[in-house]
């Protein structure tokens, strides 16, 4: 099942009203974190090394909802920490869904299976399974044996219940055209999953593995050679063309971050879901008081080895409406 065509219609229709509204800066889709805890300690992450009272903390379900009504966004992706472990986590998926919000909920899947039954399918509502590699590189990408196991057997018992199902792959120094090519057919071919998000790792500074993240010419160099031979095309690869020309060098963006703003326990993250200079209260307030010129590759160095989809994506989508080939390119798949 590609992107559903009522999310693309509505996507559409969204664009068209901030256009007729002359809205320069708008949320396509928040990364809403209702909680920082996780069953997992993964090398390359950092979003888990908050002191415990933090670890411990809930977002309430009226904050998590009451922050996406605010700002509008038709599409809400929620991370963490891990979602699932979020005793109301249903519970915000379920008012979202009656909101007509397409929600994709991330996951590393260890409580999916478990927790399947406290959600139901629906065309608006989509699991991200987060999928490093095969099962010796994502389990030592989580580091824990076992975990691609679980996944694996997770999405299979989800889609046979009827799921959308989406999977979420970060890639990092130890990748190889290879790699990245075995488990995007894995997961294209063998597990069929209805979509897949790819995206450098983002060089966090509190991630315990700093070793091993990409620059932009490796970035560039390694997603070429795994773009080849027709292979991306084949891909049911969740972004738009523009974007995955972008990783493979084609075309240079400059980031957008407003574009995928983050909504955490803290508030509104300035400027962006990688990078945390601040928090504001509304996404109004975020937008009215964050210098946007400051950040960006060439303008900050946290920003210099960045080509996070939640950065890039959002300029590959509004390049993508702007032009009639770009538009007919993304309809085309
Ligand atoms: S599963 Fe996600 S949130 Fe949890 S430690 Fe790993 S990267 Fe971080
Ligand atoms: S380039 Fe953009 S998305 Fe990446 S860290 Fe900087 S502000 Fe965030």
């Amino acid at each position: 099942m590609p992107v559903p065509l009522r999310q693309s219609a509505k996507m559409a229709s969204y664009l068209v009203q901030q256009k007729l509204h002359r809205r320069e800066k708008f949320p396509l889709l928040v990364e809403l974190e209702p909680l920082f805890q996780c069953n997992l300690e993964c090398a390359g992450c950092g979003k888990i090394q908050h002191p415990e009272h933090v670890l411990r903390r809930r977002m309430p379900v009226e904050q998590a909802v009451g922050a996406i009504e605010e700002c509008g966004a038709p599409m809400v992706s929620i991370a963490g920490g891990e979602p699932l472990i979020h005793p109301e986590i249903d519970e915000i998926v379920r008012q979202l869904l009656a909101r007509k919000k397409f929600v994709y909920l991330c996951t590393n899947a260890i409580l999916m299976e478990k927790k399947l039954d406290r959600f139901k399918p629906s065309p608006y509502f989509a699991w991200a399974v987060h999928m490093d590699g095969l099962r010796e590189r994502h389990d030592a990408s989580v580091c824990r044996d076992g975990v691609f196991d679980k996944a694996v057997q997770a999405i299979k018992a989800a889609k046979a219940a009827g799921f959308r199902v989406t999977t979420n792959t970060t890639f990092f120094t130890h990748d190889s055209p290879k790699t990245i090519q075995s488990v995007l057919d894995f997961l294209n071919d063998e597990l069929q999953v209805d979509q897949m998000m790819i995206s450098p790792a983002y060089a966090y500074e509190k991630a315990p593995d700093q070793e091993h993240f990409l620059g932009v010419r490796q970035t560039r160099e390694l997603f070429k050679a795994a773009f080849a031979d027709g292979r991306r095309k084949k891909w049911r690869l969740n972004h738009s063309p523009l974007f995955l020309d972008f990783l493979e060098g084609k075309v240079d963006f400059e980031c957008t971050p407003w574009g995928i703003p983050s909504y955490s326990l803290f508030g509104w993250q300035r400027p962006c879901y990688l990078m945390a200079d601040g928090y504001a209260k509304t996404y109004q307030e975020l937008l009215e008081t964050t210098d946007w010129d400051a950040y960006g590759r060439g303008r900050d160095p946290r920003c210099d080895n960045c080509m996070a989809h939640c950065g890039y994506e959002p300029t590959a989508m509004l390049a993508t409406t702007k032009s009639l080939k770009q538009s007919l390119r993304a309809l085309a798949g």
